[in-house]
């Protein structure tokens, strides 16, 4: 995943899986002297939630000596998290929440000038993920997402995700065992989501099962590299108002953000 002279931009939210990956490539980068880690935020702009996040995280880098960069929604974008959530929309909060997210970290990790994005999306993430596009018919999601994916095109930081074969359990016990402060207050606009009730399903279906979520992950995997011979993926171009890779004229978050500013009567200015 990393090359001796990366510079690695973390993202880091502040919550227990993004400290423990924080701190397990802090030991690790230690042994290469060329290689760099920065810590990269993103602040949704969520009340009550995200600057208690933001400043342990802080904490954790001023602990350990990373330097730390915070990009915003409303900075990037113009809008937060809790404008989004204020309003009626055909989508939950956090369907807008991950695809902002996904451009806010790739943007900031341009600016710092990493070569490698981290993300601490752990062993659950990914089980749940499988599950939530499958459930959502999004067949090209399961392919795009896939860990063995390598058709992302160059413009995209390449994204590493060194937890994804490591149980929620466990990164829970080592950022318990390693005393860093991390959040544990959820998030007030998480309640609706699909992905909760997945979450509770796959933890008693484990219980039961031992195994079934590196099986689900694993799945996914298998499904992207067999589909890799027989389907054509749709190749990436330059989103025609941002210029992101996608595979369509325009991006998700470009699609998004227009919608939702002219639903309030505003012009969107994508972010160049
Ligand atoms: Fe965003 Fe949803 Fe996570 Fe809250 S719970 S930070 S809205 S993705
Ligand atoms: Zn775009």
């Amino acid at each position: 995943m990393l090359r001796p002279n990366d510079i690695v931009a973390v993202a880091l939210s502040g919550g227990k899986d993004s400290v423990t990956l924080l701190r397990i490539l802090w030991k690790l980068e230690r042994r290469f002297p060329l290689a760099r880690l920065i810590a990269l935020t993103v602040d949704e702009g969520i009340s009550g939630y995200r600057s208690e996040a933001i400043s342990m995280s802080k904490e954790v880098c001023d602990q350990l000596r990373i330097e730390h960069v915070v990009v915003s929604f409303d900075q990037l974008f113009g809008i937060t998290m809790d404008d989004v959530a204020g309003r009626q929309n055909e989508l939950q909060p956090c369907s807008y929440c991950g695809v902002l997210r996904r451009k806010a970290l790739n943007e900031g990790a341009r600016r710092v000038g990493a070569t490698k994005l981290a993300t601490a999306h752990n062993l659950d993430d990914e089980a749940q993920t499988a599950l939530l596009n499958v459930m959502h018919g999004d067949v090209e999601r399961i392919l795009q997402d896939s860990q063995t994916n390598t058709k992302a095109p160059a413009s995209f930081i390449p994204r590493i995700k060194p937890l994804a074969e490591v149980p929620e359990r466990e990164t829970a016990l080592y950022a318990y065992a390693s005393a860093a402060p991390f959040q544990t207050i959820p998030c007030p606009h998480g309640h609706n989501a699909l992905r909760g009730d997945i979450r509770v399903m796959l933890n008693r279906l484990e219980l039961k099962h031992r195994g079934i979520k590196h099986t689900i992950s694993r799945s996914i995997e298998r499904l992207s590299e067999t589909a890799e011979g027989t389907t054509r993926r749709r190749a990436f171009q330059a989103c025609k108002l941002c210029s992101d890779p996608t595979p369509n004229d325009i991006c998700e978050a470009c699609l998004m953000l227009r919608t939702f500013k002219a639903e309030a009567g505003a012009m969107y200015r994508p972010v160049l």
